[in-house]
Parts: C-alpha cells; structure tokens; sequence
C-alpha cells in the first residue's frame, strides 16, 4: 500500500559533539520518505528552491521514492540550523527559515491519489491541513509537529489533529501540547484532540504507544492500552536529526505493507520504527539510510528482540 507523505524537504546545518556538517540534505518528509521506502511506495509533496539539484533529487530516486510532487520554484529552499551540544534528545534551534515553503500552495499528483496511507510530516499545520483535506479517502492518516507550531500555531495544529488518526510526537511536545506534565494524563489529554493513537517518542529512551479501541482494524482485538518500544543503546550517536522522523517512517512504513493492523502488527511497527531510528543516528543527515540495506533492518530487528526478551 502505497504512502503519500506531505512535510520539510530542507537544508540542515548540524553540530553535535561528533563535528558539523553545512547545508545537507534534510527535511522531516525527507527522512520519513527515506526510512519508509523500506517496507512500501512512497510519494512526497513539498516544494523546492534552486538551491536543490540534480544530486539531492538522486537520494530519492535510489530509494524509488515517487518525487513527481516535489515542486520547484524560484527561491531558496527550507533551511533549519541546529545543535545539539548539551542533550542529545533534544535540538537547539539557531535558525529556522521557511524561504519556498512561506507561500506553497500544495498540488497533489493525480498518481498519488489512492494512496490509502497519508503522513502529515512535520511542517506548517495549515500545509498538512490542506493535503488532509485533498486527500479525503486516505484510510489511515499519521502525522507528526514540534514545539515551533505547538507554540505559535495552535490553533491551526488543533484542526489538524481533528482529522488525524495517529499522532506521532516527543514527550515534551506531548506535555506541551497537553498543557500537562505526567505523560499518561498528557496522552489522554491529546487523544481527545483528535488521534485515537498517539505515539510518544522518548529520543533515546524508546517510544510509548497508547491506544484506543479504534486502533486497530477489528475493534474487538482491542487488548491493550500501552506498549513501549525500546531505543537501542549505542556507542556514539553522531546526530539526532531525523531519528523522530526515521522512526516515523520504519513505523508507519511497516504499517502500510500490512494487510490488517492488528495488536501484533502494531507492536512490530514500533519495534521497526526504532530500528529505523537507531540507524538514523549513526552517521550526519541522510548518510546512514542512504547505504541501509533491507537485510541490515532484519538484522538489526532480532537484535531488538534479543533486547527485550524474557525467555
Ligand atoms: P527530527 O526527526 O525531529 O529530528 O526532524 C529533523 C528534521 O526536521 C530536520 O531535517 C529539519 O529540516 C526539519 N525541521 C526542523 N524544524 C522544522 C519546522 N519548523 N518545520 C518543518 N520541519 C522542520
């Protein structure tokens, strides 16, 4: 089942304790689109400047990602600078610029039109809204957002939330939104928004998935109210970027190429969105996922078996 993904196709100026890395690839769909290209098709929508060329359009081709929704315009490209040189779970923003994406007006492809999956990856709420709207027989609709729009674009992240079905963010983002400092009254508190399923991404302590009896495709499968995932514990992890959105796509990727989404399956996303995220972090930007291969992922998810096992 094919996923279009709407979000920042970027520039990233990175320092982390492992050195700095100028204007890479980067951009929350283009690391969504990478990790899930794994497990199913995958089409994006976003918008581009002149500054993005024939070698940034090549990562996407060698992952037999559907680039026909990427628009090019005159103008610079999304540009975000960061630093993570106290906590490596959380970003310091220095600069964020929107640049192309002030004024895009999204266009959806007539091709990527019975995409049953939609990803709402984390850009403007007002963006994410309107492919929402675009896209109105998308039988499973995920996204995700950070503190920039919780904080100054609430009420437009509201209405997003409406039509979401899973929600993926971090634990203070989830507190934040909530308004509420203990994670299990925040989750509460922002499945009444609008997501059934929230999914709380702990950076390098794992994810907690809360349900809701809509979670899955037979509603009398409901069994459970939370789940966690573990991160993998590593030697160095040379940058963040992109793990939240890595784990985003290994997740909803491997949701997505499933027949039925049963308790089984959705505990397995979770584990392949922290395998995704676990490769993410081992080298700057893009890197890692660019040379992942699909035995690596199987690899690596025994691995995360052999973690958590009991018996
Ligand atoms: P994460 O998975 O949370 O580490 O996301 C990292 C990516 O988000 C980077 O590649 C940035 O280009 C992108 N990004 C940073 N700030 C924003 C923003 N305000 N809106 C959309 N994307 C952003």
């Amino acid at each position: 089942m094919a996923i279009t993904v709407v979000g920042s196709v970027a520039f990233d100026s990175i320092e982390t304790p492992s050195g700095r890395r100028e204007r890479c690839l980067g951009g929350a769909a283009t690391h969504f689109s990478l990790a899930a290209s794994f497990f199913t098709d995958v089409r994006v929508i976003a918008v581009v400047g002149e500054d993005f060329g024939p070698e940034q359009e090549a990562v996407f081709q060698a992952r037999g990602i559907d680039t026909r929704g990427i628009e090019r315009i005159a103008g610079k490209s999304f540009f975000w600078e960061g630093s993570y040189l106290e906590n490596l779970n959380e970003a310091k923003t220095h600069a964020t610029e929107l640049n192309v994406f002030a004024a895009f007006e999204p266009k959806i492809p007539d091709a990527y039109r019975d995409s049953e999956f939609l990803f709402l990856a984390n850009i403007d709420p007002v963006l994410q809204r309107r492919v929402r709207e675009a896209m109105p027989d998308a039988r499973l609709v995920a996204g995700d957002t950070m503190n920039y729009w919780i904080k100054d674009h609430r009420a437009a992240l509201l209405e997003v939330l409406k039509g979401l079905d899973i929600l993926l963010i971090n634990d203070t983002e989830t507190k934040m939104l909530a308004g509420n400092n203990n994670l299990v009254h925040a989750a509460r508190a922002v499945m009444a928004l609008g997501p059934h399923t929230l999914v709380v991404k702990h950076g390098e302590y794992g994810a907690t998935a809360f349900f809701s009896s809509h979670s899955f495709s037979k509603k009398d499968a409901y069994e459970e109210h939370i789940f966690r995932a573990p991160a993998l514990p590593l030697e160095e992890v040379v940058d963040p970027t992109g793990a939240g959105d890595s784990f985003a796509g290994g997740f909803f990727g491997y949701l997505a190429s499933q027949t039925e989404i049963t308790p089984a399956t959705f505990r397995r996303a979770m584990f392949y969105g922290s395998v995704m995220g676990s490769f993410a972090v081992e080298r700057f930007g893009t890197e890692r996922l660019q040379q992942l291969t699909r035995q690596e992922i199987d690899d690596r998810f025994i691995l995360f078996r052999e973690l958590t096992h009991l018996d």
